[in-house]
């Protein structure tokens, strides 16, 4: 049985709390390894850690933090085998959907590289007579990151890359579920040239959030979850005087137009639908086509692509659609959300629910799941299921469709399928919902933009990487500068102004 420890201050340490979590294979059910739950004097130790690496990290001209960033690129390529096969061993995802889960981390990476441009502040001379003005971005200090199960690689990334690389340090607390690969991105920063104590990696539950949370010498703190912990972990941060950014839970819709390309559209509903499982937060997991004659074509040719799903453990090869759920606890919750769909009504038309992995008996398999005539009070339609279960809501009108959209509390991604450009500029323009695709079903906007919910998929008011990262790891101080003379001239009473 392995033993994951800690990762503080540039080595492993082992936990002392006493407490520790089970690490499932999720593909056969053993516990494959032990992690440590910190407790608060474990995470208070690694935070004085940070605290005192921060400052000579800081004073590094951002060039040579730039530099660390564009070597751990390089080492991220160099391992990417052996990252993928730790990831997929824990999540349960294929090597392909796990390379994919490195690599969007990857891309944030390359974009901190442009560091040294991102952190130039501002500067106008002679603003008023002698006075020269300037902004400049400086690290917040010690920041934290608290992240979720589904991508074990990527998210870590989005947080401790532009955070560091703006000179803060970094207490990541990521999932329990799947804590290995975190360890090694860690290592792969040591090795890359991040001084020890940068970044370090503090596995843990609510204990060490709450520790997070409550202590004084965290500045800011990055969440990605479940909204009700989302919601949680923004008003206690926020409460504590830090600036948090929490992003939550989703139930993304795609609207299929009557002039859409059919073929297309089910090919998008398949792939964003049931690959890594439902398991991620950009998932469509509502299908709305508009029209009935649109949702029966639709039925008739995604029923037979739902029913052929090719289920298999990460170990059978590249060409399988997705593996199992995450833990046994993921299967259960999927199963019954299955069950209370059958109970309220919805037209169970693919049930995945006897889907057997031979040889892999003890998985947390689940074949994927189709449901038609789903309305707008079942629980099915109303809560975020996170598994390989697609939902058609057949509205009559855009209108209708807009407005299910729309009305629904999640505000992650939206998608149209249509050949109507006017339909689709009034969607984007109109949709109150923070990432949208037109014929593209997971529109997760590449690192130089942001990433971010509306409603109560986020909480905060900047979004993850791109320039938002840059502005949420740093604060700005304006400094205002008379030479050489005036300032002998005596006092001034009045508020001072340019003119
Ligand atoms: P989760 O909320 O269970 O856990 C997220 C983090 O919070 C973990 O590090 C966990 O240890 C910690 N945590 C769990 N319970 C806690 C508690 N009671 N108090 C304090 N901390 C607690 O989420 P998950 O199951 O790991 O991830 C799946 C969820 O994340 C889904 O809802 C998914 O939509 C969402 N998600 C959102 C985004 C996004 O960008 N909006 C991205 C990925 C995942």
């Amino acid at each position: 049985m392995d033993e994951i420890k800690h990762y503080i201050g540039g080595k492993y340490v082992s936990g002392t709390s006493g407490r520790t979590a089970d690490v499932y294979n999720p593909a056969t059910g053993e516990v494959q390894a032990k992690v440590p739950l910190a407790s608060a004097d474990e995470l208070n130790a690694a935070i004085a850690n940070a605290k005192a690496a921060q400052p000579l990290w800081a004073a590094q001209n951002p060039q040579k933090r730039a530099r660390v960033m564009m070597e751990f690129v390089r080492l991220l390529h160099r391992d990417m085998d052996k990252l993928a096969e730790a990831l997929s061993r824990e999540h349960g995802k294929t090597i392909p959907d796990a390379k994919g889960d490195i690599i969007r981390g990857l891309e944030v990476a390359e974009f901190c590289i442009g560091a040294p441009h991102l952190l130039k502040g501002e500067f106008s001379e002679g603003a008023g007579p002698g006075i020269d003005m300037h902004s400049v971005k400086q690290p917040l200090g010690v920041v934290a990151g608290i992240t979720p199960f589904n991508f074990p690689a990527m998210i870590p990334m989005w947080k401790f890359c532009p955070a560091i690389v703006c000179g803060n340090a970094f207490i990541l607390k990521p999932s329990e579920r799947d804590p290995s690969v975190p360890n090694m991105l860690a290592e792969l920063m040591s090795e890359a040239g991040l001084p020890d104590g940068i970044l370090n990696v503090v596995h843990g539950d609510k204990e060490a959030v709450d520790g997070i949370l409550d202590h004084e010498d965290i500045m800011a703190v990055g969440f990605v979850g479940s909204t009700p912990i989302a919601e949680y972990v923004y008003t206690r941060g926020c409460a504590n005087g830090k600036r948090v950014q929490c992003f939550g839970g989703a139930k993304n819709h795609m609207l299929i137009m009557p002039d859409a390309d059919m073929d297309q559209a089910v090919d998008a509903l398949i792939g964003a639908g049931y690959g890594a499982a439902g398991e991620r937060c950009m998932a469509v997991s509502v299908a709305v086509p508009v029209g009935e004659d649109t949702a029966n074509r639709l039925m008739e040719k995604l029923t037979p692509r739902v029913e052929a799903l090719k289920i298999a453990p990460y170990t059978a090869g590249d060409d399988a659609d997705f593996g199992p759920l995450v833990t046994k606890e993921a299967e259960t919750r999927v199963r019954g959300y299955i069950d209370a769909g059958v109970k309220e009504g919805a037209d169970l038309v693919v049930d995945g629910r006897d889907f057997k992995m031979q040889g892999y008996e003890n998985g947390y398999f689940l074949g994927g799941c189709l449901f038609d005539n789903v309305t707008k009070d079942m629980s099915i339609y109303k809560e975020e299921i996170f598994g390989p279960v697609l939902s058609v809501v057949r509205a009559q009108t855009y209108e209708e469709g807009l407005d299910l959209a729309m009305s629904h509390e999640y505000g992650n991604g939206v998608a149209i399928f249509t050949r109507d450009g006017d339909a689709a500029r009034d969607f984007a323009s109109r949709i109150n919902i923070g990432m949208v695709g037109i014929n593209v079903p997971i529109p997760v906007p590449l690192a130089y933009y942001t990433f971010g919910g509306w409603k109560r998929s986020g909480f905060g008011d900047l979004n993850q990487h791109g320039p938002d990262a840059f502005k949420f790891y740093t604060r700005t101080k304006t400094i205002t500068s008379r030479w050489p003379s005036g300032i002998k001239d005596g006092a001034e009473f009045s508020i001072p102004t340019m003119g």
